[in-house]
């Protein structure tokens, strides 16, 4: 139960024990093609967007968006939620960028127009966003935010690798740019894959750089790859992880699955992941806990950042581990010693044995932990 790598469908763990594909073989073309498709639909995107599905995890997706958009010297706008907007801060700076920062205090967001006046502060090519920042379980306003990007002609990135797939998204409605994962997430498949959608402004952008990206990580060497797999033809520029991508056409499959209209399904989705987080939360308040988010309207749905009781600390992972159950410690620098975290995206949320069995061990840890005291 932790924040990914999560466990996986049966469905999804089926398919990626079979016999490994050649990535021109007929099939495995056909599951990239019917991948890329089914993560527009996920994506909420439209269809002059590029999907890309290449190996590696969240960071390489998050270094394809940086590297992609954004050329030295220019400047970035990163709303900081946590760690993993601390990350995408120093990937700008490394790829030469002047990245200011909008910050709140861990467990808060800074808001839409705090955002707005940085981007009026001075000219600004693009915003950067953690969808769920993972170390405290907080959720931007995304929707907000692309709006008032959009207002102002910058491109939007949003780092969605703790919420592609649980949390809503509407990437063509908003009008965002990037929307990137990781397969181990609220996708539902075993780590390897980086997955993210660009919009045909982004890819614009990309265009036009003076300063390319490093070779591997090029959306123009991957686009012509993308595309003739669409088109069911075989392609190579790099090796896919071919079982990965075996594996994604069915677990895609499955998130689509809830009803004929992608739309409804992906609706479905996020409601259910809504209503599973709901439950841990009643859970929560039912044995006093704080959660870390400052207000239940930035709590993310597809994780839940807890803070220990007065007077126990991180010895608490160890005794909900004792009770069956693996949870997540603190990740954030400045609390990372105050709080625990629990993952509820992706498969989970479909086994309410688990679940219950997971509020069952920290509950009881948690009791036991008091009773001690
Ligand atoms: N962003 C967020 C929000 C994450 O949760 C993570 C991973 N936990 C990453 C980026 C980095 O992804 P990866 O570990 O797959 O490289």
């Amino acid at each position: 139960m932790i924040p990914g790598p999560l466990e996986v469908s049966d469905g999804v763990r089926a398919a990626a024990a079979e016999v490994p594909r050649r990535h021109v073989a007929p099939d495995l073309v056909e599951a990239m093609g019917a991948s890329l498709e089914a993560m527009r639909h996920v994506w909420r995107a439209g269809n002059e967007a590029q999907p890309f599905i290449v190996a590696g995890s969240g960071t390489l997706a998050m270094e394809m968006a940086t590297w992609n958009l954004v050329a030295p010297g220019e400047r970035v706008v990163v709303v900081n939620t946590g760690f993993f907007s601390d990350r995408a801060a120093e990937m700008l700076r490394r790829r030469g960028a002047n990245v200011a920062q909008v910050s709140a205090e861990p467990g808060d967001a800074p808001g839409a127009d705090a955002v707005a006046q940085a981007l009026d502060d001075h000219p600004t090519a693009a915003l950067f966003a953690t969808h769920v920042d993972t170390s405290t379980g907080v959720r931007v306003d995304a929707e907000a935010l692309c709006r008032v990007a959009s207002e102002r002609d910058m491109l939007t990135v949003f780092d969605g690798v703790c919420a592609t797939g649980g949390e809503r998204f509407e990437m063509e409605a908003w009008n965002a740019d990037v929307y990137l994962t990781a397969s181990q997430k609220a996708i539902g498949l075993p780590a390897g894959l980086a997955l993210l959608v660009a919009s045909a402004r982004a890819l614009k952008r990309r265009r036009a750089l003076t300063s390319p990206p490093p070779m591997a990580i090029d959306w123009l060497e991957w686009l012509p790859v993308m595309t003739a797999y669409e088109e069911r033809r075989p392609a190579y520029f790099a090796t896919p992880a071919t079982t990965l991508v075996w594996a994604l056409r069915t677990g895609l499959a499955e998130i689509l699955s809830a009803d004929t209209d992608p739309a409804t399904a992906m609706d479905a989705r996020v409601a259910a992941h809504a209503e599973v987080a709901q439950t841990f939360r009643a859970a929560w308040r039912e044995l006093e806990l704080d959660l870390v988010p400052v207000s239940e309207a930035l709590a993310a749905n597809t994780l839940s950042a807890v803070r220990y009781p007065d007077g126990v600390g991180q010895e608490l992972v160890g005794a909900i581990k004792e009770r069956g159950v693996v949870v997540a410690p603190g990740l954030h620098p400045q609390l990372k010693e105050r709080y625990f975290r629990v993952g509820h995206m992706g498969d989970v949320i479909t086994r309410p044995t688990d679940i219950n069995r997971c509020i069952a061990a920290v509950s009881d840890a948690v009791r036991a932990a008091r009773s001690g005291l």
